[in-house]
């Protein structure tokens, strides 16, 4: 049953994995947690599994994310960040109740305030885009280069000039459609990064 959603698209940030759970906001949008199970799901792969989520709760996160988007898109672009987003991320940050854990084998581990929180999952995320939007991670929010997606990315490459928030899909994209405008050969999809 669950094939039939939208793959997750995960990164190593835990804030911008979150923004990529809607992607082409600028085409044909793809909703990637369209359902309360989909979000549970998206949590229990980034680490905060929780057992269950509301419509309400769904709700909230997508008021996070888009919040999240909205702050950190002005961040790359050097914008001040939105108030009405400012506010949705720091309330969300205040309400989560989650802490960190040292695991035995020197991880870092979420505990939620109960199975069922996503509150405090939320929280972890939001405290996760503050620490990037408030530049204290090494990396810059950046905008992908595709004019459909505009996703925001953190560029954590050694020259800071990575152009596509995922190479696989947007960054792939463009360079097919470069190719095919230039020469009409097979694409060889799997060049140069
Ligand atoms: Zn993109």
């Amino acid at each position: 049953m669950r094939a039939e959603f939208p793959d997750f698209r995960l990164g190593s940030v835990l804030a911008t994995s979150f923004t990529a759970t809607l992607t082409e906001r600028h085409g044909d949008a793809v909703e990637r947690i369209p359902t309360p199970q989909r979000l549970v799901d998206w949590l229990a792969v980034s680490g905060l599994a929780v057992d269950s989520c509301t419509t309400a709760q769904l709700e909230l996160a997508r008021t996070l994310r888009e919040s999240i988007h909205a702050a950190a898109t002005a961040a790359a672009i050097q914008d001040p960040p939105p108030v009405s987003a400012v506010r949705v991320i720091n309330d969300r940050s205040i309400q989560g109740r989650a802490a960190a854990i040292l695991t035995p084998e020197s991880n870092r581990e979420w505990r939620l305030s109960s199975a069922s929180c996503v509150e405090d999952a939320l929280g972890v995320i939001a405290a996760d885009a503050i620490s990037i939007i408030a530049g204290e991670r090494d990396g810059r929010l950046a905008l992908c280069a595709s004019p459909t997606c505009r996703a925001v990315f953190f560029d954590t490459s050694q020259s800071r000039t990575r152009k596509w928030c995922d190479m696989n899909t947007c960054g792939n994209r463009q360079k097919k459609a470069r190719f095919t405008a230039n020469q009409r050969k097979t694409p060889d999809q799997r060049s140069d990064r």
